[in-house]
């Protein structure tokens, strides 16, 4: 064939010429308006959503607004360097984390940065992910059945949280939800001795959204303290940061999560908390110009927390059995539950936690009310000495509830109300227990079983809790024979509860002499 010089030239030509067009149409645009941390970018027409976009000076962006002749986008870092008319090129990553194990033990901010001040984290190109996930569908799943023993009485016994499901925390300021966290994640140390590579550990991860740095160093000291850093990922976005990465510090944390979920691991991950996450949504979007809705939320607020709940799940074993717990927390106004949020989240988990700034402040604490509070999972999830001994105590406590109103006429009381009275102060005080003193489960089905059986009805109430701590340091030293037959056979035999009849009676004599 005969080839013209100046035929191929032009073809060339053409080619390149068209070539360079679609790179600057898909791939380089110019910021229209910048401010309050939003921008928006003309000429990305091939954007995607959620993508990383690179502003040049290390500031990136993030695509969240698709729009037919701009792109809407939150900066990850300070506005003040970016200006109208800068350029601005697509990156080809949807924003992504790094994931692994390697971040077991440090706090990072929402991009996987540590911020710990102990040096970087060494991440491959494979321990990436995309920090939106796809959640795992209805065949990859299975129910939830083994127990995440989170080490509070009142939780294990009443409302028993299983690996993969979703518990609400929810309550007013300053009424011990973060506190019920922390204890959770301390007691993870049993299941594989606080070491993150044993594959029964547990993996915990907290994510504190908007809160002020101070708690959140709080919160790390406290796990320090406790031996709960090493098997524990801490993503802190708080207040002082910007609202984008606020909101996106709980799917920063999900991918973490994921990435072990997906290797067979056991994780379970806190948001703490949602509404502060919603609220920097709302500003980000309003800034965009999203129309708002209800509560001036953007229209897509419950999708926000249910992509994001759908994550926790326990998987089929042909995925590997691994599970994500996810115990988002709540902050309620006033104890109001009928508000916006706290309706859209309830609606969305297995269960609720309330705890209550009356019963908090009456130095019931924790301070659980065990009248309305759920775990739609519930005794799948106990094992079944815990179970067979906690349906008594629900019965008790309930009883006590629609009593307690009499208790102040006292003496004017027929017998049996006034034994309902005893049991139901008995059980109240058995059900208090102290910051960062998980119990391992087989101990609080000791002391529980003191209660609900009458044991403790001749005890004064006030004694009630130093009874516990004795009792249990008795059992510890001169029955642990017992505690492991309820541990390990895990079922509720009449032999055990002899034994346990048995113990309190010696235990008491000597207790009320
Ligand atoms: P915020 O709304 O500020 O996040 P919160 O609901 O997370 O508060 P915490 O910070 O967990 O509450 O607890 C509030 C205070 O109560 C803390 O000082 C904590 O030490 C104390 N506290 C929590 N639980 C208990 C408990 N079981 N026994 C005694 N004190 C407790
Ligand atoms: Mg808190």
């Amino acid at each position: 064939m005969d080839l013209k010089p100046s035929e191929v030239a032009t073809v060339l030509k053409a080619e390149i010429e068209g070539f360079q067009g679609k790179m600057q149409k898909s791939n380089v645009g110019t910021v229209l308006m910048v401010g309050d941390g939003v921008a928006r970018v003309h000429g990305l027409d091939e954007c995607m959503m959620n993508e990383m976009l690179d502003f040049g000076n290390g500031i990136f962006g993030v695509a969240l607004n698709l729009e037919e002749d701009n792109v809407g986008a939150v900066l990850l870092g300070a506005d003040s360097a970016v200006k109208e008319g800068d350029t601005v090129r697509t990156t080809g990553r949807i924003i992504s984390v790094p994931t692994g194990l390697q971040l077991c033990g440090r706090v990072v901010d929402s991009l996987g940065r540590a911020v710990d001040g102990k040096g970087d984290i060494q991440v491959a190109d494979s321990d990436m992910r995309p920090i939106e996930g796809r959640s795992p569908s209805v065949p990859e799943r299975q129910p939830v059945t083994e127990p995440l023993q989170t080490g509070i009485k009142a939780i294990d016994a009443m409302i028993p949280i299983g690996r993969g499901q979703r518990e609400l925390i929810i309550g007013d300021r300053q009424t011990g939800k973060t506190a019920l966290i922390l204890d959770t994640f301390i007691n993870q140390k049993s299941t594989g001795g606080g070491d993150p590579n044993n594959k029964d550990q547990v993996i915990c991860i907290y994510v504190a959204v908007g809160q002020k740095q101070s708690t959140v160093k709080g919160v790390v000291q406290k796990l320090e303290e406790n031996g709960a850093l090493p098997y524990t990922i801490v993503v802190s976005a708080p207040a002082s940061s910007e609202a984008s990465m606020q909101f996106l510090s709980c799917y920063a944390g999900a991918a973490m999560g994921e990435r072990l979920r997906d290797e067979g691991r056991h994780v379970v991950i806190a948001y703490d908390d949602l509404y502060k996450q919603a609220l920097a949504y709302r500003q980000v979007m309003l800034l965009l110009r999203r129309p708002p809705g209800r509560e001036a939320f953007p229209g897509d607020v419950f999708n926000l927390h249910s992509r994001l709940l759908e994550r926790a799940a326990k998987l089929s074993d042909a995925k590997g059995g691994g599970s994500m717990t996810a115990l988002p927390v709540v902050e309620t106004q006033e104890g109001d539950v009928s508000a916006y949020i706290p309706t859209n989240v309830i609606s969305i988990t297995d269960g609720q936690i309330f705890v209550e700034s009356s019963l908090f402040n009456a130095g019931q604490r924790p301070a659980v009310n065990a009248g309305i509070s759920v775990s739609r999972v519930g005794g799948s999830a106990q094992i079944p000495a815990m179970k067979k001994n906690a349906g008594g105590l629900r019965i008790q406590l309930a009883q006590f509830r629609e009593l307690a109103a009499f208790a102040q006429f006292g003496s004017d009381l027929d017998k049996a109300t006034q034994a309902a009275i005893t049991r139901g102060q008995r059980m109240t005080e058995v059900l208090k227990q102290a910051e960062y003193e998980p119990l391992p489960v087989e101990e609080q089905i000791v002391i529980i079983y003191a209660g609900t059986s009458g044991a403790l009805d001749d005890v004064p109430v006030e004694r009630v809790i130093e009874f516990e701590k004795k009792y249990l340091a008795f059992v510890r030293a001169n029955h642990a024979d017992v505690l492991a037959t309820i541990r390990d056979g895990k079922k509720w035999t009449d032999e055990v509860k002899a034994k346990c009849d048995e113990m309190v009676k010696a235990f008491k004599g000597e207790f009320l002499a």
